[in-house]
C-alpha cells in the first residue's frame, strides 16, 4: 500500500524539481540586470565625493585675540590656523569629533560635530592663565537654572511696583541706563538686548524673555535689592528699594549686583573673591576684571557644557 504512494510522491516531487529548475533557468538571465540596475545608483549616491567647507576663526575668549597656529581637528584630520586665526577644512558629510588645541590654552572638544553644509564656525578658547577653579565658585556650570538662550529685552519699570510709594526718579533712570550700557559693553550677547521703559505694577505684567527692573519702596532686602527668577516666563525680575541705603553710588552697586544674579549667576561667591557677587560689605564699587571675564565666558560657551569644555554638540 505504501510503496505506490511513495512512488507517486517521488515522481511528483521530481517533476516539481524539473519544472522549478526550468523556471529558474528561464528567469535567471534577467535577474542580474534587475539587480545591476538597483545597485548602481545606490553606490553612486554613497560616494559622490561631495565635500563641504567648514571654516572659521579661533579666538581668545576674553580679548578676542586671533590665535595663530591653533590645531583644529575633525577626527584625525588636522588643520592649522593662520595669522588671522582662520582655519578652513574640506570634509565629507558626517559627524566628527571636533577639537581645538593650542599651547597656553585649555583644549576645547565637541564630541558630535555634524557636517551637513558649508559652514562658518568661530570658536573661543580659554587661556590657561585663567583659573577655572575660581570660575567654578560662580556656579556657572551647575545648570541648576538656565541662562538666557537669546538676548532678553531689558525693561525699566516706570510704575509703582506692588504699590510702591514712588517710581524711579529721572536721575535713577539715568543710573539704570548707564549700568545697562556697561553690561552691554562687557558682553556681545547683552549688547543685542533692547531696552525699553514700561509701566510694570505687578508680577503679572512681567513679559517672557525679559529682565525687568522695578522700584519697590516697601521691599526690605539686605542687599538693597533682590532678583527673582520667573521660570515659566524665562524672565528675571529685579526689585530695588532706593530708600534702603542712600550711600552715594550704592544704587548702581546694587543694580550691578542684581543684574549679575539676573543674567544667570544665582549664588553669591565666597567673600574673599574679587567680585561684585560677594554677599557682604565691602562690595566692589564696579564690576571687577574677574566679573567681566566670567560674564564673557558664561555667554560665549554653550549652556550644557561639562567641566571644563567638552560638549556633545555644537
Ligand atoms: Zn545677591
Amino acid at each position: 500500500m505504501k510503496r505506490p504512494v511513495f512512488e507517486i510522491w517521488f515522481k511528483t516531487a521530481g517533476a516539481r524539481l524539473i519544472i522549478a529548475a526550468a523556471a529558474l533557468l528561464f528567469y535567471l538571465p534577467p535577474l542580474p540586470i534587475v539587480f545591476t540596475g538597483f545597485i548602481t545608483p545606490a553606490s553612486a549616491a554613497q560616494d559622490t565625493g561631495a565635500e563641504y567647507e567648514v571654516s572659521g576663526k579661533i579666538m581668545d575668549i576674553f580679548d578676542e585675540t586671533r590665535i595663530y597656529k591653533a590645531v583644529v581637528s575633525f577626527d584625525d584630520e588636522q588643520f592649522l590656523t593662520g595669522a588671522s586665526g582662520h582655519f578652513s577644512a574640506k570634509l565629507k558629510p558626517g559627524v566628527y569629533k571636533f577639537s581645538v588645541t593650542c599651547e597656553g590654552y585649555y583644549p576645547r572638544v565637541i564630541n558630535n560635530f555634524a557636517v551637513e553644509s558649508n559652514e562658518e564656525y568661530d570658536q573661543y578658547i580659554i587661556p590657561q592663565s585663567f583659573d577655572l577653579e575660581i570660575y567654578k565658585k560662580f556656579n556657572a556650570y551647575s545648570g541648576l537654572l538656565p541662562k538666557f538662550a537669546n538676548p532678553p529685552q531689558i525693561i525699566i519699570g516706570t510704575g509703582k511696583y506692588n504699590g510702591s510709594k514712588n517710581s524711579f526718579s529721572s536721575e535713577q533712570i539715568d543710573s539704570i541706563n548707564s549700568v545697562i550700557s556697561q553690561l552691554k559693553s562687557i558682553s556681545d550677547f547683552f549688547s543685542r538686548s533692547t531696552v525699553v521703559k514700561r509701566d510694570i505694577e505687578s508680577a503679572k505684567d512681567i513679559p517672557e524673555d525679559a529682565i525687568v527692573i522695578c522700584r519697590d519702596d516697601f521691599a526690605n532686602y539686605t542687599e538693597g535689592g533682590h532678583a527673582e527668577h520667573h521660570g515659566w516666563k524665562r524672565s528675571h525680575l529685579i526689585v530695588v528699594n532706593p530708600l534702603h541705603n542712600r550711600l552715594k553710588g550704592f544704587f548702581e552697586v546694587v543694580l550691578r549686583h542684581e543684574l549679575m544674579h539676573a543674567i544667570g549667576f544665582y549664588i553669591h561667591v565666597p567673600p574673599e573673591t574679587d567680585s561684585i557677587l560677594v554677599p557682604t560689605f565691602p562690595i566692589p564699587p564696579d564690576y571687577t576684571a574677574l566679573d567681566r571675564k566670567v560674564i564673557k565666558l558664561f555667554y560665549r560657551m554653550p549652556s550644557k557644557v561639562s567641566y571644563p569644555h567638552a560638549t556633545d554638540g555644537k
